[in-house]
Formats: C-alpha cells, structure tokens, sequence
C-alpha cells in the first residue's frame, strides 16, 4: 500500500479542533509569499508538554575528535537512516558527498518539517540546540565543510556561531531537498540531480542531532516522532524504540482508540492504515488516531483542475485521473507520472476528496 494524505482541505475544514489549530500556526508564523511554492498547509495540530521523560538519560563521553573513516563507520555500525522517513542510510549519503568536488562543501540543515500534522522537529530546535550546535561544529571539523545553513521557518532564532540561518516561507512541501536548495541556498537545482554528489548534503535536524550523539557514544538506537489524536487536534513528541507497539503508546497518550482508525507514516501526507499489532520500525515518524478519511478514488472528479494547479511538479494530474476514470485509451507517460515526488498536495486540494496522489503512483 503506497502512503497517501488522511486529511484535506475539505476534513480541515469541517473539523473545528483542526481548523482552529491551523488557523492559529498562520497568526503565528504568517503564510509566507507564494513563491516558489504557493501550496499552503500550516499545522493542523497544537504540541501538547511532553508527558513522561523522553530519552532514557545516559553520561554522554565528551566528543572527542573523530575521522572521517571513524565517523562513517560508526554512523553505518549505528544503521543510521534518514529521519524524514525515507530510510536512505545516512553513511552512503555522506560518502557520496565526499567523493563531490573537495572545494565546496555545503551542509544543508531540513529543520523545515512541512507535514501539517508533524511537530518534533520544531520541538527538537527550542529543546536540544546545544546538542545540535555541537553536532554542527564536529561534522564541520570532520568533513572539511566550507558552510553550513540551517534552514528554518520560526523566525525566533537567532543567528549563531556554528551555521548561517535562512529562513523559508512555510509553504508546502518546502521540505523536499531540491525545492529547499533552492530557496535556502539560491542554487537551482534540476529535480534529478543528487544534491550530495554537487556538494550539497541535506541532513534532517534530527540526522544531525542523531550524529551527534553517535560522536559522544551516545546513541541507543531510538528517536524522536510525533504522535497525535487527530480527531482534537493534538500532538506529542516522544522518543521510540524500534519495536515498540503503537496502538500501546497512542492509547497511553491519548486513550482508547473506540472508533477511530489507527495510521502511521511520515505525516499526515504519507500514511497508511496501521492495525493493534503494528509496531514501530527505525523509519516511521508518525502515528495518529483519525476518523475514519472520507478520502477516496469512487468519489466523481468535478472537472475543476485544482490538482493539476496544485502539483509542484507540474504534471497534468487531472488529464491522468479523467483519463482513468473514463477508462480512454490514452498513455498517461505522456504526462510524466514519474516526476511525481508523493507529496499529496494534489489529494489535498481535489474539492471531490477525491485519492488523486494515487492515480498519478499507481499509474
Ligand atoms: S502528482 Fe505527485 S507531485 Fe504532483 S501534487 Fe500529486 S503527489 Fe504531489
Ligand atoms: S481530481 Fe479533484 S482536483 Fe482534480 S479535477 Fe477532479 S475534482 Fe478537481
């Protein structure tokens, strides 16, 4: 099962607690101007404290000095993945950075977290920027990197000594590696290109944090996802462990699941339906109680184009879906599918509430 959006437009809309709490993120951090991306999402759930003590607390080593042989050996020992749930092992990432020209070596930080249901990011900046600032100034040292950029949608932080901030516009999916390169850094960048192998290595937040604790002899295998009740509106971060049973860890922080349906993925753009016996692995950063999504392909397109509007990608997504539905004979390769990046925008905007991300992966 591919991941796709459990909430639209149209659910935010109809439901209060999610609409106040988007409503609220734009009083707060404004929308930001329409380009390079005009999608806006916003945050449709409010942090709740932290209930319990997150990391189990260990006396980190003070870092000393690593290679770069010692470091990448330690970050594979650790499996080390990327913490925005696309699972890439991070030791390649960088070995593949490395092998780029040695004059300009750019770290690009993903603090930007996009996902309108995600918030541990943000959390991990206000609560564990020492670690991270230390964690800068060790990857500087050791990967001989000529700058380092901390990309960032909340204004209130402030400029620092280990990285340059730039702040992006909180528009939807600024996250996505090339489209930040290019508003954080001012390098176009084609959508094929491996930013690593230019120079450019983007490390989410968390990747870094992570690394840091690699260097200190720190790291125990767990980390930072956010967990919601969708149905109020509300999140929680929390520090998991592979392994750990979701339906267990969403009912002691929000209460039984009654009728509502249980999911995991990467955000609110990205699940899948999760059942009691699912557990977390070392790529899911999300988990979430929902109503039941009235997001699906039988409902009727209502030939309005918003999806094909909304595609940051520019594909002809309404042309694929009423092809399909009309079962025409007609090649949807013409309109290049495969530029698709699955960032559910398209779903999100189809006032038919219609699986319109789904047409564009399936084919
Ligand atoms: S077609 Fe793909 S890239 Fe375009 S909006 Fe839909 S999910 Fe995003
Ligand atoms: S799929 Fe949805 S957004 Fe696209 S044209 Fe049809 S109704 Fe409009």
């Amino acid at each position: 099962m591919n991941p796709a959006p459990i909430i639209n437009k149209k659910s935010v809309k109809s439901a209060l607690p999610l609409r106040q709490a988007q409503k609220q993120e734009k009083r707060l951090k404004g929308k930001g101007g329409r380009r390079p991306l005009k999608n806006y999402l916003g945050k449709v759930v409010t942090l709740s404290p932290p209930k319990s003590t997150l990391e189990k607390s260990k006396t980190a080593d003070v870092p000393a000095n690593v290679s770069v042989d010692e470091l990448l050996c330690a970050i594979e020992k650790a499996g080390l993945t990327g913490m925005s749930g696309n699972g890439f092992p991070i030791h390649q990432k960088i070995t593949s950075f490395l092998a780029a020209k040695p004059g300009n070596r750019i770290l690009l930080i993903n603090a930007v977290e996009c996902d309108p249901a995600l918030v541990h990011d943000e959390w991990l900046l206000h609560n564990r920027y020492a670690e991270i600032r230390q964690a800068i100034h060790h990857l500087k040292q050791t990967l001989s990197l000529t700058g380092v950029v901390l990309a960032i949608k909340d204004k209130r932080i402030r400029p620092n000594d280990a990285c340059t901030i730039a702040t992006v516009p909180p528009r939807y999916p600024m996250g996505e590696e090339h489209f930040l390169i290019r508003q954080a850094l001012g390098i176009p960048i084609e959508s094929d290109t491996i930013p690593a192998e230019q120079g450019i290595l983007v490390l989410n937040i968390q990747s870094v944090y992570q690394i840091g604790k690699i260097i200190s002899n720190d790291y125990d295998g767990g980390r930072f996802v956010t967990i919601a009740d969708l149905t109020k509106a509300s999140a929680r971060v929390v520090y998991v462990y592979p392994g750990e049973n979701i339906a267990t860890l969403l009912t002691a922080h929000f209460g039984a699941q009654g009728n509502k349906t249980l999911h995991k993925g990467f955000g609110a753009m990205s699940c899948v339906t999760a059942d009691k016996m699912d557990d977390f692995s070392n790529c899911e950063t999300f988990a979430a109680y929902v109503d039941v999504p009235q997001i699906d392909s039988k409902n009727k397109c209502k030939h309005c184009g918003s999806c094909t509007r909304r595609c940051p990608m520019h594909i002809k997504v309404a042309k694929i879906v009423q092809n399909t539905d009309g079962n025409r004979h007609f090649d949807n390769a013409s309109y290049h599918p495969e530029r698709c990046m699955q960032c559910g925008s398209c779903t999100y905007f189809c006032p038919a509430s219609k699986d319109v991300s789904g047409y564009v992966t399936r084919g």
